[in-house]
């Protein structure tokens, strides 16, 4: 498994990578996971847990970036196996507590199309076991007061409640707000709202984190960002 530090001794292990990725967090104070993949990888998903985390330890919190069924399929799964706390955006427990998130807008033609089929099947293949998270994220804070250096921001676009975690300015774990598919860009082919996905770019460079880690694909360095967004300026 792909591990990241930051120099505070902060460690980052990416613990599901394919249709989703879900990261686990060590810290001196709490241990973290953020986004759970789907459900196809619950098994792998708990295994890679079981390894990270020692045999006495317990996992803390889960942070969601978002609602979309490929990041808290799930989540329900996890809180009954740890009872643990479940972070996520305050505009998107409604959509927890039903256990079904409507797709993003699609933001090329293809997506456009994948969005419109998408929600015609709904549920049944999009839907999760439905969950209430313990703590919304209104505005930016730390994710626990002692502990600064480990903030949730609101990076709004993807959807209109997504948050990022910001790991001692140097790591953010972003979600969807950026994708790591593409060779050159770093465009979601999802995205509510376009505008404001940009403007969290804006927000996430500004943090000073090297390096942003994606719901989907590979790590995106701080160079892409910032040449993406530059692009995205002009236009
Ligand atoms: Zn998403």
């Amino acid at each position: 498994m792909k591990s990241w530090s930051t120099q505070q001794g902060n460690t980052i292990t990416r613990i599901l990578a394919g249709a989703g990725n879900a990261y686990f967090i060590r810290t001196e104070r709490f241990l973290m996971m953020v986004d759970t993949g789907t459900s196809s990888s619950f098994k792998q998903l708990r295994k890679n847990l079981g390894s990270v985390m020692g045999a006495q330890e317990k996992l803390d919190v889960l942070v969601l970036t978002h609602s979309h069924y490929d990041h808290c399929q799930n989540a329900a799964g996890i809180k009954e196996a740890y009872q643990c706390e479940i972070v996520m955006g305050a505009e998107e427990a409604s959509h927890a507590t039903e256990g079904f998130t409507p797709l993003p807008k699609g933001t090329f033609l293809v997506t456009r199309w994948l969005t419109a089929l998408g929600n015609r099947i709904g549920p049944p293949k999009f839907g999760y076991k439905a969950f209430t998270p313990d703590r919304l994220i209104e505005a930016d804070q730390p994710l626990d007061e002692k502990k600064p250096n480990i903030r949730v921001i609101k990076t709004e676009g993807h959807t209109r409640g997504s948050i990022s975690l910001i790991i001692d300015r140097e790591v953010a774990i972003v979600g969807d707000a950026m994708f790591g598919i593409f060779r050159n860009s770093i465009y979601p082919p999802f995205a509510d709202d376009k505008e404001a996905m940009v403007y969290s770019w804006d927000k996430l460079l500004q943090t000073g984190c090297r390096i942003y880690l994606p719901g989907h694909g590979r790590p995106v360095h701080r160079e892409l960002l910032r040449k993406n967004l530059k692009n995205k300026q002009l236009q």
